[in-house]
């Protein structure tokens, strides 16, 4: 049986395998790594230490699709509204530039919860904390190297961001084409602070929309009421609330300590919404690699690097950084896994 390998379990890892499991069902035997201690990559929900507060999403937040996307990745949303995995998000979203027919998502069970489905139809043999190094090529296989170990595929897809690509060692340097390389490097990111608060089970938040656009602060750019935003207020459990800074703040302090930039941005927060009340716990995640600014360019979602033994790249430095955009980049990896396997 065909020995599939899929470097992540973010959406685009997610959906491929999911994807790859319903084409080819029993032919390929795929397994997932990602570095992780859990799914979701960017689409990431964050717990809190103890079970009084909501969870929070601390990368992405919400799901936008056009009219365009809605009837050419119809399969994919129906799925997901019809298994309650996404609603429609229908509170107010205070300074959102919206274009007529765009329609948003929530997520109930917050934004993982759409990758975790996916894993779910894969029947992927999923490993966390496996952090690929290297990749080796030994005659029709791969040699993937990880931290503490490495095991022999058919082929392997990567869905990680094109600058965590290009820091593999092994062959696939050697492999990339002069202009493959080029638009790998070409990739730029944005990167952000997101900080999630969780609070005790009596705090009301007094403000009346679930997330708020900020144009007017050089940190804070956005601030959900995460649990509201899912429609989660529930007695029992306190409210969660999440910021996330500039793409100008993010790279002013992208070297510095989270510890040390999660004050910096409370205070901008507590200037924003005086009389916050106490969170119980804080978490505060750098995304060096947040949402892609310049993407592969004329790219038909995926990179070809070899193709016997198959090494595709994939993920949102080939499309665009959302929901559709990973889409995209899954089902163009599974065309050619098709062909290929
Ligand atoms: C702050 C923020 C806000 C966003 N807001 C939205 C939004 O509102 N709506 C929306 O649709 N999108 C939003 N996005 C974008 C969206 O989250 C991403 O486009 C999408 O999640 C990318 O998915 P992916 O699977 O391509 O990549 P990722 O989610 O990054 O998955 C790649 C996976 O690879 C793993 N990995 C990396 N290197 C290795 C390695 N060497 N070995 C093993 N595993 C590795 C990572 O741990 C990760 O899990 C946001 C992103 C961020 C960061």
């Amino acid at each position: 049986m065909t020995r599939v390998l899929i470097v992540g379990a973010g959406l685009t890892g997610s959906l491929c395998a999911c994807l790859l499991r319903r084409e080819m069902q029993s032919k390929v035997h795929i397994v997932v790594w990602d570095k992780a201690r859990g799914s979701g990559g960017r689409m990431s929900t964050s717990r809190p230490p103890d079970s009084l507060s909501h969870s929070a999403d601390l990368g992405a937040q919400y799901v936008t699709t056009t009219s365009s996307y809605a009837l050419s990745h119809f399969r994919f949303y129906s799925e997901l509204l019809s298994a309650g995995v996404f609603q429609p998000l229908d509170s107010l979203v205070e300074g959102q530039k919206h274009k007529d027919g765009n329609q948003d998502y929530m997520t109930p069970l917050g934004m993982s919860s759409v990758v975790k489905h996916f894993l779910s139809q894969s029947g992927a043999h999923l490993f966390f904390e496996h952090h690929v190094t290297g990749l080796y090529r030994r005659g029709a296989s791969w040699e993937v190297q990880r931290k503490g170990g490495s095991e022999m595929f058919d082929a392997v897809v990567l869905t990680m961001p094109a600058p965590q690509i290009l820091q593999l060692l092994g062959d696939l340097d050697q492999m990339l084409s002069v202009q493959q390389k080029q638009q790998l490097e070409g990739v730029e990111y944005s990167s952000r602070f997101a900080v999630a608060l969780f609070f005790p089970p009596d705090v009301v938040f007094s403000f009346p929309w679930t997330a708020r656009y900020v144009t007017d602060n050089p940190c804070v750019c956005y601030i959900a009421a995460d649990s509201r935003k899912r429609n989660a207020d529930v007695p029992g459990r306190g409210p969660s609330l999440v910021v996330h800074t500039s793409i100008p703040f993010g790279r002013k302090h992208l070297e510095e300590d989270k510890e040390d930039v999660q004050p910096i941005i409370l205070k901008e927060l507590n200037k924003l919404l005086p009389g916050l009340p106490q969170p119980i716990s804080i978490k505060c995640q750098k995304w060096r690699y947040s949402q892609v600014l310049t993407s592969v360019p004329d790219c038909p979602g995926h990179m070809t690097v070899h193709d016997r033994p198959l090494l595709v790249c994939a993920g949102d430095s080939f499309v665009h950084s959302n929901f559709d955009g990973c889409v995209e980049s899954a089902l163009s990896a599974l065309s050619v896994l098709k062909d290929s396997l």
